[in-house]
């Protein structure tokens, strides 16, 4: 039922969402507003504010797609555009 273990591993490290938090400073504030406050709020919870990335949730970027009224599919070219997902990322969502 399950694919073989080395497949898993190498999907999983390689497919995380991870936002790039300098890139999104750089996208036009009206955009970025909704994710930006997003990520500040995980960072608030974790108490981690000194990275320059954010692993978040899968289930995070359902909740952020909802937020920006798109597929999460969307969403995460949205993101990717921007530079703040890596193109890796898409295999999360699609996971
Ligand atoms: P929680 O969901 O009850 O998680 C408690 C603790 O379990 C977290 O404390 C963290 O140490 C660990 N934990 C849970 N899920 C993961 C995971 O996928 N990876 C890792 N490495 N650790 C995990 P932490 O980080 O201090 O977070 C405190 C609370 O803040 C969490 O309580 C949750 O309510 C919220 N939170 C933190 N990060 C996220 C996030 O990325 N998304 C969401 N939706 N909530 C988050
Ligand atoms: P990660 O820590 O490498 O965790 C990978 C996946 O393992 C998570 O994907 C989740 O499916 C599962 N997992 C790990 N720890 C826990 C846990 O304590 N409770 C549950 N229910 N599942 C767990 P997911 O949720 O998509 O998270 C992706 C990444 O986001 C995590 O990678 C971690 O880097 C970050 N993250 C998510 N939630 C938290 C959190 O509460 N605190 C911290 N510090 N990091 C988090």
């Amino acid at each position: 039922m399950l694919p073989d273990g080395s497949a898993v591993s190498a999907a999983g490290a390689a497919s995380r969402i991870i936002i790039d938090l300098e890139q999104l400073s750089s996208v036009p504030a009206d955009q970025a507003a909704p994710l930006a406050r997003y990520a500040a709020t995980i960072q608030s919870q974790r108490g981690d504010y000194n990275g320059r990335v954010l692993s978040i949730r899968q289930e995070d970027l359902r909740s952020l797609a909802v937020i920006y009224d798109a597929s999460p599919g969307a969403l995460t070219e949205q993101l990717i555009g921007w530079g703040v997902l890596s193109a890796e990322a898409r295999r999360a969502v699609d996971a």
